[in-house]
This record gives structure tokens, C-alpha cells and sequence, in this order.
């Protein structure tokens, strides 16, 4: 209303609007504290919600076979993780794992798929 008058505790506009979107991972680990332990590559807001495409931050992984650490890596997929709701959006993780080979000559796992704690779960080996 009294627009002439010059108070300075008006804040920019900008501080205001949904900021979590422009700031990246320092941002998103607090929204998601999941995420610590990835590398977010981009931030899509789809009309399902919102989508995350993420990688695991470690160069490695260790065997859950052996306990051998591995940084060899034999191929790669797309893990798609429902996060839950954040800020009343779904949230679905595009998590890009590794498959690395297990570099230990007695192990019996050639190979193994890396496990981001919080996001993936290990699936119980199959039984023969
Ligand atoms: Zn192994």
C-alpha cells in the first residue's frame, strides 16, 4: 500500500520461489538425505512428479561375495527408485549402478552389482 515508503525488510522475490530446484546437491541432500552418497546428474520435473538421475559417487564397490574391492566395471543399468513424496511430489530416482567384476581368483561371484545404501536393497541370491 504505502509504496513510497523505502523499508529495506522486503526480500527479493527471487529467495522466495521453490528454490530447491536451482541448487543443486548441497540442496537436495538435505531434501533427500538418501542421495549423500550419489552424484545427481540432472533434475526433471515430469508430469508424474519428479524424476532424479543420479550415479553412485563411489569410484568402487565391494564384493558381497569376497569383500574384495573392485573398480573394474563389466557393464551398467538404470535402477529406477521410488524416493516418496517430497514437498507432496513423487519421486522416482533414475539411479545409473555398476556391475563390476570381482577381482579375487577364489571368489565365486565373477561378477556383482554395486548397492547404494538407503536407495538399493540386496536381492536375496537365487537359489539353484
Ligand atoms: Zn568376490
Amino acid at each position: 500500500m504505502a509504496s513510497q515508503c523505502a523499508t529495506p525488510a522486503a526480500a527479493p522475490a527471487s529467495a522466495a520461489g521453490p528454490a530447491v530446484f536451482g541448487h543443486g546437491a548441497l540442496v537436495l541432500a538435505e531434501w533427500l538425505p538418501h542421495l549423500r552418497a550419489v552424484l545427481v546428474d540432472r533434475i526433471e520435473r515430469t508430469e508424474a512428479g519428479v524424476e532424479v538421475v543420479a550415479r553412485p559417487a563411489a569410484p568402487q564397490a565391494a564384493c558381497p561375495a569376497c569383500g574384495a574391492w573392485s573398480s573394474r566395471v563389466h557393464s551398467g543399468y538404470v535402477r529406477h527408485v521410488q524416493a516418496g513424496p517430497a514437498g507432496g511430489q513423487p519421486v522416482r530416482i533414475d539411479l545409473a549402478v555398476r556391475r563390476f567384476f570381482c577381482g579375487n581368483p577364489a571368489c565365486r561371484a565373477a561378477t556383482f552389482a554395486e548397492q547404494v545404501d538407503g536407495l538399493t536393497v540386496r536381492l536375496p541370491a537365487s537359489p539353484r
